[in-house]
């Protein structure tokens, strides 16, 4: 579209798009009577005074930009290979100010991150060498807790457990003179018990007079079972009966109920 009015300076030089706008008119006044060598001068100082000022600014930039930016922003970059006109334009003066800390600071940082990264890897291996002593520790206690409770297990129902497995050989000796064997009834106030009609016993209480023994373990226990199992008591009057039940109550105790 053609902009009204734009004719009116078509083949005749329009004196305003020559001017500065801030020139006086004493100024154009006085330019008009300059000689023309006087002119190339004047213009001459005017641009190196305008390329002087475009530098200044362009330096302050840059050093703006090198020292307030983040510096992982600045790290892709190298010192040998800088990508701004800026610092190519002040290579080749003798205005030129390479940033000597630049260089210095870098290394600073990445010796900083070296030892940080040093310093979380000495914590980690440190944490684990310390849950794993801790681990040893706990497990330690656990067994010399267990050791404790065996010796007062022992102490306090051994001569159960001992009558309990001299019974047992009586039984398989002579089943009509001598009775099934059956652990004491200590009572049990349990909620979750396994009760044996025929024994008169829970799964509890087999357990305490088991613990008599003073190795009650878990493997000790599939052992004893093994004694109980009904076909060893097969011709032995109401043995099998009685031995299925003590070997669901061995069952139980395996299973950790
Ligand atoms: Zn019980």
């Amino acid at each position: 579209m053609k902009v009204p009015g734009s004719h009116r300076f078509k083949g005749a030089k329009a004196p305003e798009a020559y001017a500065e706008t801030s020139i006086s008119p004493e100024e154009r006044q006085r330019r008009a009577n300059l000689t023309d060598k006087d002119k190339t001068e004047e213009a001459r100082a005017a641009r190196k005074a305008a390329a002087k000022k475009r530098a200044e600014t362009w330096w302050t930039a840059d050093a703006i930009s090198d020292s307030d930016l983040e510096p992982e922003l600045l790290e892709p970059k190298t010192e040998e290979a800088p990508t701004g006109a800026s610092r190519k334009f002040f290579r080749d003066t003798s205005e030129s100010k390479p940033d000597p800390n630049q260089a210095r600071k870098r290394a600073k940082r990445a010796t900083k991150r070296a030892a940080q990264q040093a310093n979380a890897k000495a914590e980690r291996d440190g944490e684990k060498r310390e849950s794993h002593a801790a681990y040893q520790a706990r497990l330690a206690s656990q067994w010399a807790r267990y050791q404790e409770q065996q010796m007062r297990d022992h102490k306090k129902y051994g001569v159960d457990y001992a009558t309990f497995h001299d019974e047992l050989k009586a039984f398989h000796a002579d089943h009509i003179a001598n009775p099934f064997p059956k652990p004491p009834s200590y009572g049990c106030h349990r909620k979750d018990c396994m009760y044996a009609e025929q024994l008169e016993i829970c799964h509890h209480e087999l357990e305490l007079c088991l613990r008599g023994s003073g190795r009650y373990t878990v493997e000790w226990l599939k052992k004893e079972r093994a004694l109980w199992h009904p076909d060893k008591f097969a011709t032995k009057g109401d043995g099998p009966l009685l031995a299925n039940e003590m070997f669901k109550l061995f069952q139980r105790l395996i299973e950790g109920a």
